[in-house]
């Protein structure tokens, strides 16, 4: 049995890999920072619910503590912010990527440690396609997860000598919270894009985090999880 922590695990593609993992029969961590309903619901299915914001650095290192060991960590955790770039304060600049890149970096900074001294360890980080090929109108959450990929390729050199293996998955369009804003007709409009013929699932990109765990070869990747869309 692994401990496995999955950041922003409470809802969406976070829950659908925190149950992936609890089905196997690990001990599945989650956090998350705001939404206390979906918290709950995370507990009532027997997931260990963290309140812990990965932007911040106390709340980091004091959720580490609390957990101890991790066997595998999937940095999750993400703000969207859809706006042109002239629009764009800094406070929400700095906020998406304290989130998005901030909170992997702590995440991965305090867990490593104990990765090291065991020499083994996964650390899976979830970017995006725009991330891959940048998204208009979503310029900073691009950069963001675009700096997930070069993070994830630089540890892979770095970590890979401590038996640590680091990965990204870039998924495309998945049906989630995260893209409630979208109306009927824009979903419709998506849809007709992907080859595939529809949205992701949380499941679709759980299963992708499931094999890079079980494939003790695979690391500094970038897994893209998009059913064909914009590639
Ligand atoms: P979601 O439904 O909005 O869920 C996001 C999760 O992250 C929630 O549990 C949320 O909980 C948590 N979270 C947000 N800010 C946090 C913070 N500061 N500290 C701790 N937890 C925080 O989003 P999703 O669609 O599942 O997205 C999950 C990841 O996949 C994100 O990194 C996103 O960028 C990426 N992604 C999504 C899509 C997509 O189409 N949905 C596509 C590509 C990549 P609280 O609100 O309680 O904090």
């Amino acid at each position: 049995m692994k401990t496995i922590l999955v950041t922003g695990g409470t809802r969406g593609i976070g829950l659908a890999i925190a149950r992936m993992f609890q089905q196997r029969g690990d001990r599945v961590c989650v956090t998350y920072s705001k939404d206390e309903g979906s918290a709950m619901l995370a507990k009532a299915e027997g997931l260990e619910v963290f309140h812990a914001d990965v932007s911040k650095e106390k709340d980091v290192v004091s959720l580490i503590k609390q957990i101890g060991q991790v066997d595998v960590l999937v940095n999750n955790a993400g703000v969207s912010l859809i706006k042109q770039i002239q629009d764009v304060t800094m406070e929400e600049y700095r906020h998406l990527m304290d989130v998005n890149m901030g909170g992997a970096f702590l995440c991965t900074r305090e867990v490593v440690k104990g990765m090291i001294d065991r020499q083994s360890g996964l650390i899976v980080n979830i970017s995006s396609i725009w991330g891959e090929v940048g998204g208009s109108c979503e310029s900073v959450y691009s950069a963001s997860k675009a700096a997930l990929i070069g993070f994830t390729k630089a540890l892979s050199k770095e970590l890979g000598w401590s038996g640590i293996r680091v990965n990204c998955i870039s998924p495309g369009v998945i049906d989630t919270p995260m893209n409630a804003h979208f109306s009927e007709e824009e979903l419709a409009c998506l849809q007709e894009e992907i080859p595939m013929g529809r949205m992701g699932t949380g499941e679709d990109v759980a299963k992708a985090v499931l094999f890079l765990d079980e494939n003790s070869y695979i690391t500094g990747i970038d897994l893209p999880v998009n059913g064909g869309f914009a590639q």
